[in-house]
């Protein structure tokens, strides 16, 4: 993905700003239906495992869920190649630097 994008944004939920950013809220709109806040499905592809992937709707009310909305912003693909090599160490103290 890096080879269309240096980066990703939960944020495109709400406001894509180039055609990639819109294929992709478009793609994961289509895929991401946990909700009805797309910053909110947005941080479920970005940041990966669960629906949604960083909290429990269960533990937000209306107005936490709707403020999350402005809290997200560019997420270098620089992080993704950096968390896998901290999966691949197997231990945060010997988790490689990254680039970026
Ligand atoms: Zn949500």
């Amino acid at each position: 993905m890096q080879e269309l994008t240096p980066y990703l944004n939960p944020a495109w939920g709400d406001g894509p700003d180039s055609l990639f950013s819109r294929v992709a809220r478009a793609a994961v709109m289509a895929t991401h239906r946990e909700c009805d806040n797309r910053v909110c499905r947005m941080v479920s592809f970005v940041y990966g495992s669960g629906r949604p992937a960083l909290w429990s709707h269960a533990n937000l009310n209306e107005d936490t869920h709707d403020w999350l909305r402005g809290e997200f912003g560019k997420v270098p693909m620089s992080f993704f190649a950096q968390m896998a090599a901290c999966v691949k160490a197997g231990d945060s103290s010997r988790c490689p630097r990254g680039q970026g």
